[in-house]
């Protein structure tokens, strides 16, 4: 179960979270709803271990954490292949090429993010894919 105890966060002095509290159970769904810059994506960053330095406790954190950014987070001037490579530990050879088989990208190995096209496969899903490997 996670527990987020009396946390708070602020940027450059500003606070952005004071005093929150939450609990999530095993297999229960949580949507964090608000409006924007309130303070969303700050407590899942956290969550997630992504940002640092907070007030108050984040307690039972998950091993892996699945996370899917709210942008972009491609690696530009990497091939989909190596976009996939940088963000594992090891040289898998035969998982990336599953991965790329996975999302309907074998064959654009070599292309550039760029380069794909939005009536390509999307690229986003080997993205979020390479995410849960990394996280
Ligand atoms: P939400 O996801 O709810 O739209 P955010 O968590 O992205 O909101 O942002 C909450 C507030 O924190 C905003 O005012 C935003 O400008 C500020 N903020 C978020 N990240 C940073 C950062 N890295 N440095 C400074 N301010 C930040
Ligand atoms: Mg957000």
């Amino acid at each position: 179960m996670l527990d987020v105890i009396d946390l708070g966060k602020k940027f450059g002095g500003l606070p952005v979270l004071e005093h929150l509290n939450l609990r999530v159970k095993p297999k229960e769904i949580t949507a964090i709803v608000g409006p924007s810059g309130c303070g969303k994506s700050t407590l899942l960053n956290l969550i997630a271990g992504i940002t640092g330095d907070y007030e108050g406790q984040i307690r039972n954190r998950a091993k892996k954490t699945g996370y899917v950014f709210q942008e972009d987070r491609i690696l530009p001037w990497l091939t989909v292949y190596d976009n996939i490579r940088v963000v594992r530990d090891d040289t898998d050879e035969a998982r990336i090429t599953q991965l790329i088989d996975q999302v309907h990208l074998t064959g654009f190995e070599d292309y550039y993010p760029e380069q794909l096209s939005g009536g390509l496969p999307d690229v986003k899903m080997v993205e979020s894919k390479s995410l849960k490997l990394y996280l």
